[in-house]
């Protein structure tokens, strides 16, 4: 106990401690933000604009990214501009960040964000809506990444994928969406090993996010499992905070840490925990 209690307290001061954050540091950053139309995307899209960088947010809904704009100027973006997307289009993904690096001069940071919208429940079977959601989800991150890593090499610049612990552990009603984390995670976490052994100067920070309280995932999770979600303005703040810093993970909230540290341990329990958690009556 005393040995597990002394592990647990130097994993927590390791967790808590390191370079602090300077918001100043992104004063006119160029940044793209896909997915910024509505939840987390559009807090991280409005945290940056506060702190004085330039934006290009991107989503499908036009209207929606237009008055989004006046709100980022307002809160004191140095540029704010929007390109509609449909990230299952592949043509849209190198669309998006030709327009960023433009209208930008340059890219800082790239906040990879955007989800294709997929059912909560038993897995139906439609392998199409697998294969459609693969593209949205994930294919669409790495071309993305692809077509603007030479911009990034020029800066300095991150990469910041948002993903989930349901990209880190595997839970049920949600099997095509846990089948794209699961795939960012390693693709990203791979691409991680490849830039630092070929001495890019490019950082990817990968994001594990517990439940987070945007209108789409409550509504998505009501009645199949309770259990307290985060505010979505905090999680933009620490996706934002971790990519400044160039960590190579970062975890909102707390408990996402410590659950994907101690997954393993006791895989029985583990599993009869999980199936506990959620309501289905066969
Ligand atoms: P939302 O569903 O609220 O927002 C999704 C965004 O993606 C919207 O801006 C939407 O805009 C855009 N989008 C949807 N389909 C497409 C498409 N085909 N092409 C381009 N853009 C599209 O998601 P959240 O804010 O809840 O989640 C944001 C990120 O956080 C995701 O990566 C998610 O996996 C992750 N996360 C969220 C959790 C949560 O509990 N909320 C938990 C763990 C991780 P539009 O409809 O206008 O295209």
């Amino acid at each position: 106990l005393f040995l597990f209690g002394s592990l647990c307290a130097a994993l927590i001061a390791l967790h808590w401690s390191g370079p602090t954050f300077s918001e100043e540091s992104l004063k006119g950053k160029r940044v793209l933000v896909t997915g910024a139309s509505t939840g987390i995307g559009e807090q991280v899209a409005y945290h940056y604009a506060r702190m004085g960088a330039q934006i290009v947010i991107t989503a499908r809904r036009e209207s929606v990214l237009k008055e989004f704009i006046k709100k980022c100027l307002d809160l004191g973006a140095q540029k704010a501009l929007y390109i509609a997307a449909d990230m299952a289009e592949i043509a849209d993904a190198d669309r998006v960040v030709e327009f960023a690096e433009k209208q930008l001069q340059g890219l800082d940071y790239v906040v990879l964000n955007h989800i294709g919208s997929s059912p909560y429940g038993m897995w139906d079977g439609d392998v199409d809506f697998v294969r459609w959601l693969m593209q949205v989800n994930f294919h669409s991150y790495v071309k993305i990444a692809v077509k603007a890593l030479p911009a990034l090499e020029k800066t300095n610049g991150s990469i910041v994928v948002v993903s989930s612990l349901l990209g880190k552990m595997c839970s049920p009603f949600a099997l095509p969406y846990a089948a794209t984390k699961f795939a960012l995670n390693g693709f990203f976490g791979s691409l991680q090993h490849e830039l630092a052994m070929k001495q890019s100067n490019v950082s990817i920070t990968i994001c594990i996010l517990g439940l987070i309280d945007t209108e789409r995932a409550m509504k998505k999770i009501k009645g199949y499992i309770d259990m307290p979600a985060y505010p979505a303005h905090e999680a933009a703040f620490q996706i934002i905070k971790a990519g400044a810093l160039r960590q190579d993970e970062a975890f909102y909230p707390w408990y996402t840490f410590y659950l994907t540290l101690f997954r393993d341990w006791f895989p029985y329990h583990r599993d009869q925990f999980i199936r506990t958690v959620y309501k289905y009556q066969p």
